[in-house]
């Protein structure tokens, strides 16, 4: 192994790494804990093909600092976490796997509570459950907030009205030419609000049946998705992949803002400095998207939608929030959604965690 856990450990910030295992059911699992800060730490569990242990031990630990980041620029009482379950999610699940799993997370004894995540669901989650209550996600007969999406969606909503209004002076987007790239899960909420609004609709999915259904539904015009980042338009919408503003598409963007519900969406963050220098305002991916885990947290309340809509329409102010920094620091609004988090952080917790999400 060439990874040296505890220097990387000691960088960040990082609170514990867990490493579980169980014989029986051939779980092999790590549960990184990165800041307990401001409350349990709550993040999903992805599970995936890791091609080998380093790789998996370092996507948790990126994605548990990435929630610390996420929750803390959200104002929830929470901190950042995330697992990682070795293996094939069409192939190796099991109920004893879950199980097992949900034995580890019960162990430590709410400092983490998981969620689902890339190739975990909500039967996974609900074998989880049978050995801990410190998860969430489990199906709606208990009380869940479901399907985070159309919570993720109206966030994003939300943040581009935001940044609407710092481009234009006004936060309306009737009339507004919206370029929405993948028409999955969020992106389907998400532009029924667009088109409720009156804003004009350009998409793009790699599925055609996907494009058809909402040129059909919605009246929105279809681009080829090697075009999408090329196209005249006001925003930007990525919601498909991450990584998505790099060096070959930076030159071809003719819009005003970037704001959409994919995570990393900044290839490294010399990009966002880039987007700055041609007078796009990027909105940051962490702040804007954060609607899923803000209507996840108000389970640990006793779910109630209306309430958790009602806070995932703070992503407005938040926003807001981002450009005031960006603007006072003279800073990027990337750097300047990491700055809002470590304040937030460092006020409440009176430590430093260290700076930067990458
Ligand atoms: P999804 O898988 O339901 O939808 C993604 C869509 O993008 C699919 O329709 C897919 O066909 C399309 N797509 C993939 N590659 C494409 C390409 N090259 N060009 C055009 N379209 C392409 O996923 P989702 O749940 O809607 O999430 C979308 C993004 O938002 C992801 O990056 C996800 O990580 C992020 N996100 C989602 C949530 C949530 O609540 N679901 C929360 C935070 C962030």
């Amino acid at each position: 192994m060439n990874l040296e856990i505890f220097e990387h450990m000691e960088k960040y910030r990082f609170e514990q790494l867990v490493l579980c295992h169980d014989q029986t059911s051939g779980l092999r699992a790590i549960i990184a804990i990165h800041n307990t800060s401001l409350g349990p730490a709550l993040g999903g569990t992805r599970m995936w093909t890791y091609k080998t242990e380093d790789e998996a031990i370092l996507d948790a630990l990126r994605l548990a600092r990435g929630m610390t980041y996420k929750s803390a620029a959200a104002g929830l009482n929470l901190g950042g976490g995330k697992a990682v379950i070795m293996g094939d999610p069409r192939k190796d699940k099991s109920e004893q796997l879950f199980r097992a799993f949900g034995r580890y997370v019960e162990s430590l004894g709410g400092r983490y509570i998981t969620a689902e995540d890339v190739g975990t669901s909500v039967q996974d989650m609900e074998f989880i459950n049978m050995e801990t209550k410190h998860v969430t996600g489990v199906s709606a007969d208990f009380k869940s907030s479901g399907d985070p999406s159309p919570a993720t969606a109206f966030g994003v909503w939300q943040g581009m009205k935001a940044a609407a209004r710092e481009v234009y002076g006004d936060s309306s987007l009737t009339g507004k030419t919206i370029a929405v790239q993948g028409l999955g899960h969020v992106g389907g909420y998400l532009l029924k609000h667009l088109a409720e609004e009156g804003a004009k609709l350009i998409v793009t999915d790699i599925f055609a049946d996907r494009v058809k259904t909402v040129v059909d539904e919605l009246g929105a015009t279809a681009v080829d998705p090697k075009d999408i980042y090329g196209v005249e338009c006001d925003i930007f919408a990525p919601c498909a992949l991450g990584a998505v503003v790099n060096d070959e598409t930076l030159p071809r963007f003719k819009c005003k803002i970037i704001a959409g519900a994919a995570n990393n969406v900044l290839q490294e963050e010399r990009h966002g400095d880039l987007l700055e220098q041609k007078g796009i305002l990027y909105t940051p991916d962490f702040v804007i998207n954060a609607g899923g885990i803000i209507n996840i947290a108000d389970e640990l309340q006793g779910y109630n939608r209306e309430r958790a809509f009602q806070r995932v329409a703070g992503i407005y102010e938040n926003v807001q929030k981002v450009f005031t920094i960006a603007k006072r620091d003279k800073i990027p609004t990337y750097k300047a959604a990491e700055v809002m988090a470590e304040e937030r952080l460092n006020k409440i917790a009176r430590i430093s965690i260290g700076s930067g999400v990458q």
